[in-house]
């Protein structure tokens, strides 16, 4: 008799649960998706408009290796089905006095800017790049690549290496007072400070532990996939299909079903689909409020402050600016009250830092000739039911006046197509609880500890994967996230 296939179900294609899915194919395993939007990605997706093409949400890219690592699992070269080139400038910033630093990606090239543009040494800004390298090699084997809910993280080589460096981990200082105490110069503060948004926190409060971030930028690097950010999700979703996993689009999963303390199928227009494993790649929060009966339900977990969340202006802009890059910075006066509106008052300070993306400046048929694809965004406090119509009216107004004075020519005029997504259509695209970008913030030295885990300890073969659970947010960490539940499940 021939042995029957594993079968494992997956509610969601975000970028998660596609390289979920990849690895449990070549597990072995017969593998299902669901995915209620009519396309895969989740967030990282793309919008056509107008001979303009955007990427709706993720604009950096770093750790390309997370995407090579699951074509070389599956035995195929990767460069034949996906290609990315290295930036030699990170980002472009500009601050309101009128200085801007070119953020060279050579470590040695940035100091060397940042020294002339600023009060800081060259040596501050290396020795800064070499303390997060040291964080990242502390951290990553523990923090990054393992479930942190099993025992066996916690005695190894690596673990007991983190443990006689805990000093040197910046638990506990903010990340705020770290790089004040070791840059001195406001700007150079500032633009370190800005890597807590990464993934979605506020700097004054996060831990100093979130400076390992700039070394995946400026010692690892930044990229740009060739044919754009969607390019991740095409690409990895070709690979899966290759893999033989079946993707069913516009099927809202609406319950994980249980039985006998077991996650035994799913249900998906009232129809029943029995699995032998489910792995949610929906928001933690959503697929406990709305998937599970309420008696499962992690209240501490679920009540851990959330991320911040993002307002994005696409423009189609009609005029070349050859002052701007791929990846652009326009930095508010006042980063603390920026952050205080965000995490303490709910709403969105006046002058917010403004991010300017232009795919366009790499892949010029993003737009036409002559134009520019401006996808322009400011982190803004993730949904609490504030007036959104009204918050989105002013800002659009403070961004253009913000950014016609920095770059000396009224915007506005130059908009020939618009689109906006907002913390409540974040919600509503993707099922992010508030449309927070991240799951849960990094605000409290805790928080790492305080994700949910990649499996559930009360519901037998029930996983989780995904920016919303441990290791947490962004592109590389939701990968990852995939490979350790691909460790964790047992068959
Ligand atoms: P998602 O992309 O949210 O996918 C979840 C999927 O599940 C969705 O497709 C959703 O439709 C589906 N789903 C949910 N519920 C159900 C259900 N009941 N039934 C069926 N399907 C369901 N990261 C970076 O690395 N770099 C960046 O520059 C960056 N910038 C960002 C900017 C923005 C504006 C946003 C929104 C995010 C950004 N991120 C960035 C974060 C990054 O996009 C996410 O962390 C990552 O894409 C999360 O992937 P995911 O698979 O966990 O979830």
């Amino acid at each position: 008799m021939l042995n029957k296939k594993i079968s494992s179900g997956i509610v969601g294609a975000g970028i998660a649960g596609i390289a979920t899915a990849i690895r449990l194919a070549n597990r072995g395993h017969q593998v299902t998706v669901f995915e209620s939007n009519a396309y895969p990605g989740g967030k990282l997706s793309e919008i056509l408009q107008d001979g303009f093409r955007f990427d709706a949400g993720p604009s950096l890219f770093t750790m390309p290796v997370l995407v090579e690592d699951l074509f070389t699992l599956c035995g195929e070269d990767a460069s034949e089905h996906f290609s990315y080139k290295k930036l030699s400038v990170n980002c472009e910033y500009f601050y309101e006095d009128g200085t801007r630093i070119h953020g060279y990606a050579d470590p040695k090239a940035f100091a060397e800017e940042l020294a002339l543009k600023t009060s800081v040494s060259e040596h501050s800004i290396i020795e800064g790049l070499n303390k997060s390298a040291l964080l990242y090699s502390l951290l990553s084997g523990l923090f990054m690549e393992k479930s942190l809910h099993k025992a066996t993280t916690f005695f190894n080589k690596d673990a007991f290496r983190a443990y006689r460096n805990l000093h040197k981990m910046g638990f506990f200082s903010s990340m705020h007072q770290a790089n004040t105490a070791r840059f001195k110069d406001e700007k150079v503060v500032q633009l370190f400070n800005r890597f807590a948004t990464y993934n979605g926190s506020n700097p004054y409060q996060a831990p100093a532990t979130l400076q390992i971030i700039p070394h995946l930028e400026f010692n690892i690097g930044a990229f740009f996939p060739t044919e754009g950010m969607y390019s991740i999700t095409q690409s990895l979703y070709e690979l899966a299909k290759r893999q033989g996993v079946t993707f069913h689009f516009n099927s809202k999963v609406d319950h994980i079903l249980i039985e006998d303390e077991l996650a035994a199928g799913l249900v998906i227009d009232q129809k029943k689909e029995y699995f032998d494993h489910i792995v949610s790649n929906m928001d933690m929060v959503n697929t406990y409020k709305k998937l599970l009966p309420i008696k499962y339900t992690p209240k501490k977990l679920l009540n851990q402050e959330k991320s911040s969340s993002a307002l994005i202006f696409y423009w189609g802009i009609k005029k070349e600016f050859p002052e701007l890059d791929l990846h652009n910075i326009f930095f508010s006066k006042d980063y603390k009250q920026e952050f205080d509106h965000m995490f303490s008052k709910g709403d969105i300070y006046e002058d917010p830092t403004v991010y300017i993306n232009i795919t366009a400046k790499e892949k010029p048929s993003d737009a036409p000739a002559g134009c520019e694809n401006w996808f322009v965004m400011i982190n803004v406090p993730n949904n609490q039911g504030q007036d959104w119509d009204e918050f989105i009216k002013q800002a659009r107004r403070n961004i253009l006046e913000k950014l016609s004075r920095l770059l000396q020519q009224p915007i506005e005029s130059l908009i020939i197509t618009e689109n906006i997504l907002e913390p409540r259509s974040i919600e509503a695209k993707t099922s992010s609880a508030l449309g927070a970008l991240y799951g849960n913030s990094s605000n409290n030295k805790y928080a790492a500890f305080l994700r949910h885990a990649n499996f559930s300890s009360r519901i037998k073969n029930l996983y989780f994967c995904g920016g919303s659970v441990h290791p947490g947010g962004g592109i590389p960490l939701s990968i990852l996230s995939a490979k350790i539940v691909a460790d964790v499940m047992k068959d």
